[in-house]
């Protein structure tokens, strides 16, 4: 039997394997369905994860990581989990896609989550290149210049006043005209002098040459378009949190949640059942970031060692 199972290998599982084997865990197994790294492989450019200067893509940060939690005695199983179940004696089963299963003392889920598209055409062809769903990781690009907002729910409001302190302009565009949001939120919103209101308008064609993003088009109810010259589109419609490892055959999930999908956690990254961990973006709050994943899949890998040895 495992001592601690990790299901997810991007920052957090990656860390989260370094320190519970480092930290004296003998048998530690990290499932991932992919190559491990997680999403921030997919970027280009990361230049907020500290210590780590010049020019490097997502792929060049996370390429040591797995080699050096192997050097620890992380063993990594490509494989997708479907379920983590738990019996009354407290023992987990990790059910995956080729039918087999392994048998754990405690695990870490750390499966992240997937901001949704909002469908309009060229979101996917400038993914990267001027389209972003992260205002913390690209908003610095866009220093000094104009940038649109899409959506209109908190994270959309939230984020539109994030940039709208590094960035000259911004349009946020929004598909009618009323917000989600919280009131105190919209307040603010309304009252930030270089956010302008989009509204009742529909994202129809994002453009651009080479160089990445020019504009993006917008319709409206009456037919008429406007086009609004942006280098930087971003893209805040909703999330997906990858939870359904935790979700059991009758449709309950493994422990608590929060109504929009997340894991809920203390400070230690306990969930409210025993033995079982969240790190990463997928639990509630998350800022969505690699350092902070980073230092959740730590925090919980000295939880997860404190109760295999008892001390919980
Ligand atoms: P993830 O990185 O999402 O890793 C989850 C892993 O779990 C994946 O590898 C996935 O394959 C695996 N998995 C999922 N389900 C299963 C399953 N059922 N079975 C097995 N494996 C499974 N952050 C920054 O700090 N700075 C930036 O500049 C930055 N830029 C970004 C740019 C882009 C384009 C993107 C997409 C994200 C960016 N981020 C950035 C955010 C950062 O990538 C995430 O916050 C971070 O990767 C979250 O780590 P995680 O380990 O929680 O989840
Ligand atoms: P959300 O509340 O689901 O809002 C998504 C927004 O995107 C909506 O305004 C929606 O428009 C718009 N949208 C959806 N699909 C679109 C499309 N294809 N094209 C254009 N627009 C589209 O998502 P969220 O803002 O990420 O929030 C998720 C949950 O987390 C919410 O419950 C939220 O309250 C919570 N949250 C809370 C806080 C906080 O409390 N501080 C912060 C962030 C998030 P419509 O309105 O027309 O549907």
């Amino acid at each position: 039997m495992l001592d601690c199972a990790i299901i997810g290998g991007g920052p957090a599982g990656l860390t989260a394997g370094l320190y519970t084997t480092r930290g004296g865990l003998a048998d530690v197994t990290m499932f991932e369905k992919g190559m491990p790294g997680g999403q921030i492989t997919m970027s280009s450019e990361i230049e907020n994860y500290p210590g780590v200067t010049g020019h490097i893509t997502g792929m060049d940060l996370m390429i040591p990581w797995p080699e050096q939690c192997q050097k620890f005695g992380l063993k990594h199983e490509m494989s997708e989990v479907t379920r983590v179940s738990r019996s009354s004696e407290g023992i987990f089963t990790i059910h995956k896609s080729d039918g087999t299963s392994a048998e754990a003392k405690s695990v870490i889920v750390c499966t992240g989550s997937t901001p949704k598209r909002a469908g309009f055409v060229g979101e996917d062809v400038y993914f990267g290149r001027g389209v972003s769903t992260c205002a913390t990781c690209d908003g610095f690009f866009y220093k000094g210049k104009e940038v649109a907002v899409i959506g209109g729910g908190d994270t959309a409001l939230e984020e539109a006043l994030y940039l709208a302190k590094i960035c000259s302009k911004v349009y946020l565009i929004h598909r009618r005209d009323t917000f989600r949001s919280a009131p105190s939120t919209i307040d603010r919103i309304k009252n930030t002098p270089n956010i302008e209101l989009v509204l009742n308008a529909v994202p129809e064609e994002v453009s651009g040459d080479a160089m990445g993003v020019n504009g993006i088009r917008v319709g409206f109810k009456d037919g008429t378009t406007r086009q609004i010259d942006v280098p930087g589109v971003f893209v805040f419609v909703g999330n997906d949190v990858n939870n359904q490892v935790l979700k059991q055959e009758d449709g309950s999930f493994l422990c608590e949640m929060t109504p929009w999908g997340e894991v809920k956690v203390d400070l230690s990254m306990k969930t409210s059942t025993p033995g079982l961990f969240a790190a990463g973006d997928m639990r509630e709050q998350a800022p969505k970031q690699v350092v902070c994943a980073a230092g959740d899949g730590a925090v919980a890998a000295l939880q997860a060692i404190a109760y295999v040895d008892g001390h919980h």
